[in-house]
């Protein structure tokens, strides 16, 4: 039977399937069927006399390896009553309107996940949403928004607080959200430190870790039959051994809170999403540098960027923004570094060369308050530090001006002087 042949039925078998029926389940389908209408005009040469019609190429989709991803992490919406990690229910509606408006292009996380193993190929910049923890209030309040928009999304889950009372979800609401054809990740058993073992642990780091990577997988796989693949590391830490633990787990993608974007290439333990939830100043600014694609890129884990990995972080000045200030605190989390030797901790900013910044071990912020008016112009900031002897660096840029605005570029660059990067090739 030809591909073509085979398309045409699977077309017509597809109201009997009851497809229409799923499509209404799940609001994001219709807007993804609309846009293959490239499925359609492949089926048509059937219907036309020609005898041979040459056979199709192997089916293997040109992977656009420069899209970008930034990934959105959400907790509770429930306004002032949710505490620090809440967002006024209003604020989550704009926000997702704002990404409607932006037109980029809301993804799922199997789409993410497939375009890093090269299936399937995603819009240029594209957005995954993320909701933490396994509040009611993902359920009540971020579902029916997000079916208004159309929006996948996914919910990281810690297994113990499921059906614990008060603000959590329950079981039965885990199933619906499964239905509705969100994804369910995992967020660990009980919501600590991954890089070390609590004192109430009576056993040893290694148990430890396999009860919250693998038991935690376990109870969501069983109780909601599902494939879990996906982990978010509470609060964000992570280091090495987690990464080695969470990959014999089984899990294909962890998730940081230190927002990048996200290339084709970047580790798949070290995935970075932008917390637009925190109660800090500043917060909606994180969002407008995920949505503009204005942050900074994660690391590539390719080999020649191994020694010199702008690591994922935010930073103040952002990344390739402008400030008005002559003097301003130059800031970074360098939490993203995992564990390194905190006397190796170092600061470099363009022209003014090493700096005598104070970094709080505690509080993994690094900060230098310049003391001598910049002159105008761009400046990067270089962070080093020592992890395990070897030099990690993590590097941005910004700008100051009396008119807090990043400069033109002075040449336009011409599009075919731009390396073109073969699909499929890292
Ligand atoms: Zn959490």
């Amino acid at each position: 039977m030809t591909r073509q042949l085979a398309l045409l039925l699977l077309l017509a078998a597809l109201p009997l399937a009851g497809c229409g029926k799923m499509k209404e389940k799940i609001p994001f389908l219709k807007s993804k069927a609309a846009a293959t209408p490239a499925l359609v005009v492949a089926a048509a040469p059937v219907a036309t006399p020609r005898p041979k019609p040459a056979p199709a190429a192997p089916v293997r989709p040109a992977i656009d390896t420069n899209a970008q991803v930034v990934v959105l992490c959400y907790h509770r919406l429930e306004g002032k009553a949710g505490g620090g990690l809440s967002i006024e229910p209003a604020l989550f509606e704009k926000q997702m309107e704002a990404i409607k408006e932006a037109g980029l292009a809301v993804i799922s996380m199997q789409d993410f996940l497939a375009w890093r193993r090269g299936e399937k190929n995603i819009p240029p910049k594209s957005v995954l949403i993320t909701i933490d923890d396994g509040y009611v209030s993902g359920f009540d309040v971020g579902v029916p928004i997000l079916k208004k928009y159309g929006f996948p999304a996914t919910f990281f889950i810690y297994t113990n607080f499921v059906n614990s009372g008060g603000k959590t979800m329950t079981w039965a609401q885990l199933k619906k959200l499964r239905d509705d054809g969100f994804e369910i990740g995992c967020h660990t058993v009980s919501h600590q430190d991954l890089r070390r073992k609590p004192s109430k642990w009576a056993g040893d780091y290694e148990s430890y870790l396999k009860e919250e990577l693998e038991t935690s997988k376990k109870i969501l796989e069983d109780k909601l039959g599902i494939r879990c693949v996906t982990i978010a590391y509470p609060f964000g830490l992570h280091n090495a051994a987690v990464h080695a633990a969470v990959e014999a787990a089984g899990y294909e993608a962890a998730f940081s809170t230190y927002g990048a974007r996200l290339g084709h290439g970047v580790s798949p333990f070290t995935l970075g999403r932008y917390d637009v939830t925190a109660k800090m100043p500043g917060t909606q600014q994180v969002f407008d540098v995920a949505i503009n694609f204005t942050g900074m890129a994660a690391p590539s884990d390719g080999p020649a960027m191994a020694q010199d990995a702008a690591v994922a972080m935010i930073t103040e000045p952002m990344n390739n923004t402008a400030t008005t200030d002559s003097t301003p605190l130059i800031k970074a989390n360098l939490a993203s570094f995992g564990e390194f030797d905190p006397g190796s901790v170092e600061m470099r900013v363009g022209s003014l060369g090493l700096v005598p910044a104070k970094f709080d071990a505690a509080t993994q912020m690094i900060e230098y308050k310049v003391d001598k008016a910049l002159r105008e112009g761009s400046y990067s900031v270089i962070v080093t530090v020592k992890v395990g002897g070897q030099p990690r660096e993590a590097r941005w840029t910004f700008y100051y001006n009396t008119i807090g605005e990043v400069p033109e570029p002075a040449a336009p660059v011409t599009p075919a002087t731009k390396p073109v990067r073969k699909p499929g090739k890292k």
